[in-house]
């Protein structure tokens, strides 16, 4: 007698769209999300995991399942491979953050969609799979308590395709709730955590020297980023994770996080204008403490990779030069600029909604670097041209060994994301210039400065 088969899942993390700096990126990091769902799935299911920026998808998988991870960028493309095994006779279940705001958008091309956190409703969705009553909708019941997640199955990864396969996250929820962020709209503000002792077995058998801790704000509990950082003391790992910038004030913890191998803190500085952190919900970003913060943190032998975003109400042209002179003056280490981008959920997009000025809803365009607004200080294309001369300028050579050649600091961590980033850059301007030739250059911004005639970057068809 034949052996029943099992069922087949195969998970699928979408690739970025081409002509887009993530597509470009070649220093990739796991989707930590999917290696936790495939974690909890039981046993009696047989898994196979694809991320589609390292590797093709088998499109004539004989999985029964599909499980498409969604942001809203990958949209697109999440939708198109929904498509394609729907028509095969698949079953496809989608979720994620674009997922959880779009969910009607998303049932057009998946079978079922799961809203919210996806630890409890996805075994719902499994039983109900197995039971032949698959629901379109499976909206998860509140905030999981991570109190029972399994270590990630980072078995599934091909870890050569990875700079770390190494990510691990401890607790979600911040209580900020920043105007523009995506955390407080999916994991909402409260704090939780996993029972540390879980997390800190899985962190010791984590096989890289780097490890990322992707919590959105490591200090969000003072008291347990403290235990955590007492419980990591004397491994011989080197961390990074992320922290608001008020971190520069707190000594014993700056003391505390480099004793324990902590050499990279991801920081959001987002502006250098109070009325644009006032707007944003982010007064506790003082701009004038900005650089002693920093010289405190990185005494502390931690370096800094801040994140900003051009294109809010109160910037000018004059932001370029001000972002440029305060990255190289602070000597940040790395940094990430993007452009405002309104994503579905989020309170800033329901106030540049009210205020009409969302130029596009092609979810291929809201990749954090076009322009699909409408800026107040600028026009769309003189904001969407300052914003890749200023990436372009601190991609430089001079400016990365500027910031980032001294024994003291971490150059095995930040030359290489810098020279990941300086090759993404390049690459993405080539094909953009190759594409649309004028608007790159210098006449072609003078052609185009009041934004009138056709739009060269194509989002909004103006
Ligand atoms: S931007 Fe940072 S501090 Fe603000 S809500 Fe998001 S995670 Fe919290």
């Amino acid at each position: 007698m034949n052996k029943p088969t099992r069922p087949r899942i195969l998970f699928i993390f979408p690739r970025w769209p081409n002509r887009t700096l993530w597509g470009h990126f070649k220093y990739k990091f796991p989707a930590l999300g999917l290696l936790t769902i495939a974690a909890i799935t039981p046993d009696e299911y047989d898994i196979e995991l694809v991320d589609e920026n390292c590797e093709p998808i088998p499109m004539d998988s004989d999985a029964d399942i599909i499980a498409l991870s969604v942001m809203t960028p990958l949209a697109h493309r999440a939708y198109a491979l929904a498509d394609h095994f729907r028509a095969r006779g698949k079953t496809v279940v989608m979720g994620g953050v674009h997922v959880s705001c779009e969910p009607e958008e998303a049932l057009e091309h998946g079978d079922s969609v799961i809203i919210g956190e996806g630890e409890t409703a996805w075994l719902n969705w499994l039983e109900d799979f197995a039971a032949g009553s698959l629901k379109k909708r499976y909206q998860a019941e509140g905030f999981s308590t991570l109190e029972a997640i399994p270590p990630a199955r980072r078995d599934l990864l091909k870890k050569k395709n990875y700079i770390t396969s190494s990510t691990i996250q401890l607790t979600r929820g911040c209580p900020h709730d920043c105007e523009y962020c995506t955390v407080t709209a999916f994991f909402g503000r409260k704090f939780r955590m996993r029972p540390l002792d879980d997390f800190v077995q899985e962190y010791q058998q984590l096989e890289d020297r780097f490890i990322f801790i992707v919590d959105d704000n490591i200090m969000s509990n003072r008291k347990a980023a403290m235990e955590l950082f007492a419980s990591l003391r004397g491994m011989p790992k080197w961390w990074g994770s992320q922290a608001p910038i008020t971190v520069g004030d707190d000594e014993e913890a700056l003391r505390a996080m480099a004793a324990c191998g902590c050499k990279s803190l991801f920081i959001g500085f987002e502006s250098l204008d109070p009325d644009n952190l006032a707007k944003m919900g982010k007064k506790f970003v003082e701009v004038d403490k900005n650089i002693e913060r920093i010289q405190r943190i990185q005494s502390h032998g931690i370096g800094i990779q801040g994140s900003f975003i051009v294109g809010y109400d109160f910037d000018t042209p004059a932001v370029f030069d001000q972002m440029y002179s305060f990255i190289e003056e602070a000597r940040l280490e790395a940094f990430l600029i993007s452009v405002l981008t309104p994503f579905p959920g989020i309170r800033v997009t329901k106030r540049l909604e009210e205020e009409g000025r969302i130029l596009t809803r092609d979810w291929s365009k809201y990749d954090m670097n076009t322009v699909v607004y409408r800026p107040v200080g600028f026009t769309p294309y003189e904001l969407q041209e300052g914003y890749y001369a200023l990436n372009k300028a601190l991609y430089s050579l001079r400016s990365i060994v500027r910031r980032t050649v001294n024994f003291k600091k971490n150059m095995a961590i930040f030359v290489p994301q810098n020279v990941g980033f300086r090759l993404a850059w390049k690459t993405l301007l080539r094909e953009l210039r190759k594409e649309e030739g004028k608007y790159l250059s210098h006449k072609g911004a003078e052609a185009q400065r009041s934004w009138e005639g056709p739009c060269p970057h194509g989002p909004c068809g103006e």
